[in-house]
């Protein structure tokens, strides 16, 4: 961390192997969500620093692509050994300036380490292939190489896993890279960063720019930078896909959701309102991979709605650090009023709010940005709210006879992040996984998260791109295939 202004601690940006000041002339606070304490302040850097945190990336690229890949991994493998040592530490900072409980805050961490063991995995993940005698005497070969300098932009709600998705196998692969946190969230990407200079990783392979729409805007039209990774909101998500793609870049860009889920009436509704409570409620519902919308079906009306109210109006809602905590806060104050307001459209559209979880009192943090867990009965699914994104831990449910009109109506979505089903039976988990418009499908599952080992798949408008992060998509996104024919032969034979 930086020097102190003003009795804060002051962020500094990691360019070229040191931590440095930024030059920036404007500052955010850092704000603890649940106490509202001040925890210090982000710079909003300039275009210039991300040039120069660029240069310096370039310049790392021509020696760093030429270290043998099976070296390249040997930094994941000491950075793996530090986050699983820090774990602890970082998931305290998670919770202190995100909200979310402490277990969430590991659980996240958990997710990032996963992507750096899969990581590991590079010198075989990104071998090419060979085709001997395509001709007489002549072979053919793909092989994969770096790209150059990558840009990774990330939103509030995982300040660690996030960046995780992409960064280990970026530099895995040979890759250079600048990091951009979510000026909201920016103490645990810093601290990070420190773990990975633990590592001895060279100068300038990876590097920190704090800041907001001026430094993702200079990633975007930075000549240098070969591709961008992305996740946050849909109108951001699409406006750096268009640029980039605009400007010649490589993009993948992960935008919002709205996550339908259908219970059966043959699930077991015990089983799946626990399940259900977690998805919609954890991490106060700021997950792309929340459970927003419950689709009940037939006679699963009845007992699904009375038991998740009863969890909704029971959850243990305070400060991720307290004990016994089921759910913390909403990450600004500017987010709880939307939450609410939104809560407020859905009643005016005709819902009704079976749980209210409006103006929370929580004891011992009256100040914090907090809404409790409600649910919306018989929201109109025609109206804006069923469409709209909340994020916050708000369940909207829905009623319909069959579960054919409840793909329907799931398909008519603009989002495609996640569907889930809740049943016994394995005629409908089929039909469902077929039909469903989604890249993550979860059957009897509530947070359909894939392992790092498989792409995080969103259609739709959840996501712009091709290939997405984790696993082989990573490998693929962050590589150029290049395709060698050679001919090796007895200059003395005759043609
Ligand atoms: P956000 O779009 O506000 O911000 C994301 C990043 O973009 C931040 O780094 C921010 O500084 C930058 N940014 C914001 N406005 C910008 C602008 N006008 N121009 C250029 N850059 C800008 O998102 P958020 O509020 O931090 O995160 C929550 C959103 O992220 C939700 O919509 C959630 O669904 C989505 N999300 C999606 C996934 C996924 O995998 N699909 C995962 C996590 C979060």
């Amino acid at each position: 961390m930086g020097d102190l202004m003003g009795g804060f601690t002051l962020l500094q940006n990691y360019v070229n192997g040191e931590w440095v000041n930024s030059n920036a002339t404007e500052f955010l606070e850092i704000i603890n969500p649940a106490t509202v304490e001040i925890l210090g302040k982000v710079p909003l850097s300039e275009a210039k620093e991300v040039d120069q945190a660029v240069q310096a990336a370039q310049q790392a690229f021509t020696t760093w692509r030429r270290v043998p890949a099976g070296d390249r991994v040997q930094y994941l493998f000491k950075l793996k050994v530090l986050l699983e040592e820090h774990l602890d530490d970082l998931a305290k900072t998670i919770t202190i300036e995100c909200g979310k409980t402490l277990a969430e805050s590991k659980g996240e961490l958990r997710r990032a380490i996963e992507n750096v063991e899969v990581a590991c995995g590079i010198p075989m993940l990104m071998q090419g292939y060979n085709s001997e005698d395509i001709a007489r005497g002549i072979d053919e070969f793909m092989i994969r190489q770096p790209l150059g300098v990558v840009g990774i932009i990330c939103p509030f709600n995982f300040p660690a896993m996030i960046p995780f998705w992409f960064m280990p196998y970026a530099i895995a692969c040979g890759n250079t890279v600048i990091l951009k946190p979510s000026e909201k969230v920016p103490l645990t990407l810093q601290k990070l960063v420190q773990l990975i200079e633990q590592t001895g990783l060279p100068a300038g392979v990876v590097n920190l720019v704090n800041g907001t729409k001026v430094v993702v805007d200079a990633l975007l039209d930075h000549s240098a930078i070969r591709a961008i990774s992305f996740v946050g909101s849909t109108p951001v998500a699409k406006y750096v896909y268009s640029r980039a793609a605009a400007n010649g870049k490589r993009a993948q860009c992960q935008g919002g959701a709205k996550n339908p889920v259908i219970v059966l009436p043959d699930a077991d509704i015990a089983t799946t309102t626990r399940i259900m409570a977690d998805s919609a409620f954890g991490c106060a519902g700021q997950r792309c991979l929340a459970a927003s919308v419950a689709i009940t079906v037939g006679a699963a009306k009845q007992p699904f709605t009375e038991a998740i109210a009863e969890v909704a109006q029971t959850r243990t809602v305070g400060y991720g650090l307290d004990d016994g905590i089921q759910m913390g806060s909403v990450i600004t104050t500017d987010s709880k009023n939307r939450i609410e307001r939104l809560i407020q459209q859905g009643v005016d559209e005709g819902a009704t709010a079976l749980v209210d979880g409006r103006h929370p009192k929580i004891s011992g943090y009256e100040h914090g940005y907090f809404v409790r867990p409600t649910i919306l009965q018989d929201i109109n699914p025609l109206g804006d709210l069923a469409k709209t994104e909340i994020f916050g831990p708000v369940l909207s449910l829905i009623h319909l006879d069959t579960i054919d009109k409840a793909i329907a109506l799931i398909n008519q979505g603009q989002y495609g992040n996640m569907a889930c089903l809740f049943t016994s039976s394995g005629a409908a988990a089929r039909k469902f996984r077929y039909e469903a418009e989604a890249g993550n499908i979860g059957i009897n599952i509530g947070v359909a998260a894939p392992m790092a080992q498989f792409p995080f798949s969103g259609w739709k408008d959840s996501f712009f791109g091709d290939l997405h992060g984790q696993g082989h998509h990573a490998v693929e996104f962050f590589t150029q295939t290049k395709v060698v024919i050679e001919r090796w032969h007895d200059w003395t034979r005759q043609f």
